[in-house]
C-alpha cells in the first residue's frame, strides 16, 4: 500500500488527540515496563523483536528465502497474505497482556504506526478492515475487543471503512491455549460467520492482536470468501515463532 507521505486524515488526527488528552488528564504508565509517562517507552521500543523480511509471502514466517514455505505449499491457506510486526516476546507480549486484561486500550492506539509500518510494505489493495471478533461471553466481561481497537486508528489513518459488523463469532470454541495446531483448525471450523453485505467483491484486510498457528484467521478468511469476499488478508501486532508445544504460548489466544 502506497502510505508513504501520506497526510493522516482529520479523524486520524481527532482519535489521536483524544488520547493524548486523556493521557494529559491521566499519565499513563508503560504498557511494556510499568515505567511512568508514556504508554510505550523507548527502552521497550528498543527491546522489540521486529519481524524482518525475507518471509514466506503468504503466511508472513520468516524464512532464509522469500519462497512459500513447506506449510504453505503443502496445504495453502485461505488468506492471501499474512504479516506480522513483531515477534510475541517481551516486551511486547506485556503489552497485549495489559491490553487484553488489565484494560490498557491506549496502547492499541500507540500501535497504530507500528501496523502501518508493515502494511507500508506490502502490496495490498485493501477496501476494507474487520477486527476478528471475540466470543459474546468475552467480549461482555471485558467490555472490549482489543482487535477493534488496533484497527481503529488503521482504518482512520487510510481512510478505509471499519467493519466489525461483517464477522460474527457464531459459537463460544474451548480456550485455544492447550490445543495443537490441527485441534486449534478443528475447534475453529464453522466458529465465524461472515455477513455478506459488508464485504462482498471487497478486499478485506483481518486484524488480531496476536497469532500463534494462524487457525483463527485461517476459519475468519474461510469464512469471508465464503461469504463473497474477493480475497482476504490478515495483519497482527504479534506472531509466536516458537514450536506449537511451547509453554510460552499458553498465553496467546
Ligand atoms: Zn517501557
Ligand atoms: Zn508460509
Amino acid at each position: 500500500m502506497q502510505l508513504v507521505g501520506l497526510k493522516k486524515p482529520p479523524l486520524h488526527g481527532i482519535y489521536h488527540a483524544l488520547w493524548s488528552a486523556a493521557d494529559w488528564l491521566y499519565p499513563p504508565n508503560c504498557s511494556g515496563c510499568g515505567k511512568f509517562g508514556q504508554r510505550w517507552c523507548p527502552a521497550c521500543q528498543a527491546q522489540v523483536q521486529i519481524i524482518q523480511d525475507p518471509v514466506c509471502p503468504q503466511c508472513g514466517n520468516p524464512q532464509p528465502k522469500a519462497e512459500l514455505c513447506p506449510s504453505c505449499r503443502h496445504t495453502p491457506p485461505p488468506y492471501a497474505g499474512l504479516r506480522s510486526w513483531a515477534a510475541y516476546r517481551e516486551p511486547v507480549r506485556h503489552a497485549i497482556h495489559q491490553l487484553k486484561y488489565a484494560g490498557d486500550m491506549g496502547i492499541a492506539e500507540s500501535f497504530g504506526n507500528s501496523l502501518l509500518s508493515v502494511l507500508e510494505k506490502q502490496n495490498w489493495n485493501i477496501e476494507c478492515i474487520v477486527p476478528v471478533p471475540l466470543n459474546p461471553h468475552r467480549q461482555m466481561e471485558r467490555g472490549y475487543n482489543q482487535s477493534m481497537l488496533l484497527a481503529l486508528p488503521l482504518a482512520t489513518a487510510l481512510r478505509l471503512p471499519l467493519r466489525p459488523q461483517a464477522l460474527l463469532r457464531k459459537r463460544d470454541t474451548l480456550s485455544q491455549t492447550k490445543l495443537s495446531a490441527q485441534e486449534r483448525k478443528q475447534n475453529l471450523l464453522g466458529a465465524f460467520q461472515a455477513q455478506a453485505k459488508y464485504i462482498r467483491n471487497q478486499t478485506v484486510l483481518l486484524i488480531d492482536d496476536v497469532t500463534t498457528t494462524g487457525a483463527t484467521l485461517w476459519a475468519c478468511a474461510q469464512a469471508l470468501l465464503e461469504a463473497g469476499a474477493k480475497s482476504v488478508y490478515g495483519l497482527t501486532l504479534a506472531r509466536s515463532l516458537l514450536q506449537a508445544d511451547s509453554p510460552e504460548i499458553a498465553v496467546a489466544a
